[in-house]
Parts: structure tokens; sequence; C-alpha cells
């Protein structure tokens, strides 16, 4: 589809129609923390690009920055103590901050719309659900009560709640923590928007209900061609539906890739770290990889490399060198379009 966009030395992809700017560009993003104990650097120069119709992947242990991100997308971050002292959030070409609150609020569940984790915090637990879904009608598109409701009753079916017609009724805690999860999802396609960030939109349910879940937002965000940021710590749900990932760290983008080739071949240690901590069938009972040590404090992240305390493969350069994300090639220099890695011993990590 297209290669990831990154900052340093990889080239932004070439467009079919020459000027199209991507659906989404995040430029240099950073965003902070203004606390009683200093200053915490949240997200420290984040780049990425979504295309319509495109699934990014953005995976990292809590506390990476990928919710923060999403929230300054979204231009719901806490302001203060959050602050963007640097970075571009280009929506469809225009910086979304520098518009007006009011061109803002506009582009915020029209044409971008977030699904969380929690569907019972996000939904008002004294609405029925008919309601709330009517309600995006009502308040967006001036429908009527009548209107809006089978409107409502539509979108149910959609993600195949069953008895839609009879539940439209029915308040959020009736309803299952899958079935609530797909309601979030139909409030979020209701008005058809261009892009869905879901930050960790399966992570409260069980493993079965996460990948039909997971099947139907793919499913959904394919029939709309919708651009999808999909937000988790999980490298075992995003195979499936993700075109190219982004890992992140400490606030930083560590490793990009197509999703299939991250499997394959990691380029940084902390990929590896992940892809082996990831429970497989056919190693049943083994213990599981644990990659050592703790995610860093980001008052006071580690000099050079964030990761470097915690790297089996760390040299003296990584404790003194920020590693910037390069691309990643083949032994013997050929290109792998949309692959990059921010550390300083990619090439020993990719090719042994
Ligand atoms: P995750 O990758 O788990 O989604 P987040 O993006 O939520 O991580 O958080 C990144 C960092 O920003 C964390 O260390 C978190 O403590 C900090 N942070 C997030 N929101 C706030 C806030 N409102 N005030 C202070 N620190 C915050
Ligand atoms: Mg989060």
């Amino acid at each position: 589809m297209t290669t990831m966009d990154m900052t340093e030395g990889v080239p932004a992809p070439r467009r079919a129609d020459g000027t199209g700017a991507p659906l989404l560009e995040v430029r240099d993003l950073h965003v902070e923390f203004h606390t009683r104990d200093g200053v915490a650097k949240a997200v420290n120069g984040v780049n990425y690009t979504v295309e319509p119709g495109e699934t990014l992947a953005v995976l990292g242990e809590s506390g990476s920055g990928k919710s923060v991100t999403a929230q300054a997308i979204m231009g719901i971050l806490d302001m203060p103590p959050g602050k963007i002292p640097q970075g571009e959030i280009l929506f469809q070409g225009k910086d979304m901050l520098k518009m007006s609150s009011e061109e803002r609020r506009k582009i915020r569940g029209r044409k971008i719309a977030m699904i969380f984790q929690d569907a019972l915090s996000s939904l008002n637990p004294v609405l029925s659900v008919g309601y709330q879904l009517g309600e995006m009608f009502r308040v967006h598109q001036g429908m009527s009560r009548k209107d809006a409701k089978t409107k409502a009753i539509e979108l149910m079916e959609r993600v195949r709640i069953p008895a839609a017609k009879e539940r439209v009724g029915d308040y959020p805690h009736q309803f299952s923590g899958g079935m609530r999860q797909r309601i979030m999802i139909a409030m979020a396609l209701a008005l058809e928007p261009d892009l869905i960030i879901a930050d960790e939109p399966t992570t409260a349910l069980d493993v079965t209900v996460q990948a039909q879940v997971m099947e139907l937002l793919a499913e959904l965000q394919r029939e709309f061609n919708m651009g999808l940021i999909l937000i988790t710590h999980d490298l075992g749900v995003v195979a499936d539906v993700a075109d190219k990932i982004a890992v992140m760290y400490a606030g930083r983008i560590v490793e990009t890739a197509p999703v299939h080739e991250i499997y394959k071949r990691p380029a940084h240690p902390y990929t590896k770290g992940l892809l082996a901590s990831i429970p497989r069938l056919d190693q049943k009972g083994q213990e599981l990889y644990a990659i050592k040590g703790l995610p860093p404090n980001l008052l006071h992240t580690p000099s050079g490399c964030a990761f470097n305390p915690r790297c089996e493969m760390a040299q003296d350069i990584c404790r003194t060198d920020v590693p910037r994300l390069v691309p990643v090639t083949e032994r013997d220099g050929a290109e792998l379009p949309g692959r990059g890695s921010a550390c300083h011993f990619w090439k020993e990590t990719i090719h042994g």
C-alpha cells in the first residue's frame, strides 16, 4: 500500500496522484506533561502516516506514549498539564494544531472517531444504547427522533448485535463486554468517518471475543475504506488486520515495518523481545519470555537509547547516543520499503 513516512533519512511515499496528501500525517510530534515532579516527555518526535483504507498498528508496552499520541490527534489531550511544544498533525493536508476549536470540533466525531478500551465508562449508563446511537444523528444531522431510532437499529444490525430491534431500548450494562464494544464501534461508524482510532479496543475482552470484535472492525473498515489506527500492547492481535506497524518505546517510534515482515525479521531488539513474549499455541506449557526490567520513568529517561538498560545488545554508544530511525535494508543494501529501525545495531539484529 504505502511506505511508512519516517523523519530521518527515509523518503516520504510518492503518491499516485502526485498531489494528494495522506489521510493523516503526524510529523515530529512532541507531547510533554508538566507535573509537580518535573516535565514528563511522553512523546518525543513521532512520525507516521495513514492512508484511506489502511491500518496502522501502534504497538508498545504500557506508558510508551501510544494513547497520548492518539489523544493529541483527536484533540482530547488534557492541556494543561499536557503541552505540544512541537509537531504537526495534518489531516487531509491541514494542520489540526493550527485550527480553531470550531474547525477542530467539526472534524472530531464526523471525520475522525475514536473507540476506547472501556465501553462501560465511555457510554452513558442511564441512557439506552439506542438513544445514544440516535443522538449522533439527531445532534450532527438534525434527524427526527423516529428516523434516528431507525438509524440506530440499522447500525446495531451492522455490528451484528442479535435482535437489534428488541434491544435498542436496553441500557449499556444489559449487554456483554463484547456486545458493548460492538456498540462503541457502531457509535464510531455512525457518521462514516474517514479515520478511526481504536485504542486497545479489545483488551478488556476474552480472547475468543477479542478475535470476533477485531474481525468485525477490520471488515467494516474495508467496507467503508476508512483509515484505522489500531493501538495495542499485544502483537498477537494485529497480524491479521494491520498493514503496517509502528513500535513505540518511551515516546519514540523504534521500528516500522509492513506487518508480516516484522514477525519474520524484527530489526530492533525491543521488537524482538515483544515477539518472544507472545504466547504461542505450539509452545504450550513453556515459560513465556519476558523482556527484563521495566519501561523507563519518563521524568528520567536514560541517556542514549531509552531501551539500553534492558537491552541484551547494548554497547557504550547505546548509553550516549540517541539512535535515529533509519531505513532498514537487505544485507546487500537492497531497499526494504517501509522498514526502519532506531537501533545502532539494527544490522546485527535483522541479519544476525
Ligand atoms: P500508553 O502507551 O500505555 O498508551 P500513554 O500514552 O497513556 O501510554 O502515556 C504515556 C506517558 O504519559 C505515561 O508515562 C503517562 O504517565 C504520561 N501521561 C499520560 N497522561 C498524562 C497526564 N494527564 N498527566 C501526566 N502524565 C500523563
Ligand atoms: Mg494507552
